[in-house]
């Protein structure tokens, strides 16, 4: 079996995780997009995975603002929306905006309004607030408690729209603890919306490993590599 056939094949086994697990939390298919990320993957692999037709309506998301930018010419002339899922440095704002249709990264007010401040005039960024919900130390995110507070400080910032939240989950074998940590991220995005940020919808959160958890608890866009990919080759 050549490689292609495998993605493709893998790419329809996420597709069909998805809509069982879509189906037994009573939710529809199509209010659950996936994003793949391509992170440490050739551009051309990239290519070849997101112009499958078992791809369409896909999202590609990036973690390194280098790897957008090594590979955004390559892929400049598809349509598919990508997104940055790691962290952004102040200093490279300008090229993750050139690279990235939304930043799912933003996690204090400094950088919402560094954003706010590079956005060309008369346009809109997409953003979403990443929350630390298992509290490990080593994720990316605000903390649970200033989740709210922060993202309606960047709900308010000219030139931004919020989209939602965004969380990498605990990694824990424990699916209880870590479905607990996504339903705080919906309690999150509940109560953001009841302040009347309307525009705050998505939560972007559950990953190959555990995504059946997160679409039970309401994720809207699951991340996926290892599933569709294999295991990464460690740089
Ligand atoms: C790599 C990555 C994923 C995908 O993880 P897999 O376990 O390979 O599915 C999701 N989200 C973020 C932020 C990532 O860096």
């Amino acid at each position: 079996m050549n490689q292609t056939s495998t993605v493709a094949q893998r790419l329809t086994a996420v597709r069909e995780r998805v809509e069982s697990a879509a189906h037994a939390a009573g939710r529809s298919p199509d209010d659950v997009r996936v994003l793949l990320a391509t992170k440490t993957l050739d551009a051309d692999v990239v290519r070849t995975a997101l112009e499958l037709p078992e791809a369409a309506g896909m999202l590609r998301g990036e973690n390194r603002v280098q790897e957008l930018v090594a590979k955004g010419p390559a892929l400049a002339d598809l349509t598919v929306e990508t997104h940055l899922i790691g962290p952004l440095q102040s200093n490279k704002v300008n090229a993750a905006l050139r690279w990235a249709g939304c930043i799912e990264s933003v996690a204090s007010v400094d950088l919402g309004r560094r954003l706010s401040e590079r956005v060309p005039a008369g346009s809109t960024l997409d953003v979403m607030v990443q929350v630390n919900v298992s509290g490990e130390p080593t994720k990316h995110g605000v903390v649970p408690e200033d989740a709210l507070d922060l993202a309606v400080q960047i709900a308010g910032l000219p030139g931004l729209r919020l989209l939602g939240f965004m969380t990498v989950g605990a990694n824990s074998p424990e699916a209880d603890l870590v479905r607990t940590g996504y339903a705080r991220l919906a309690d999150i995005r509940d109560r953001t919306i009841a302040e009347g940020v309307a525009t705050a919808t998505e939560l972007s959160m559950g990953m190959s490993g555990d995504l059946e958890l997160a679409v039970a608890e309401g994720a809207t866009l699951v991340r996926v590599g290892t599933a569709v990919f294999g295991p990464r080759q460690v740089r």
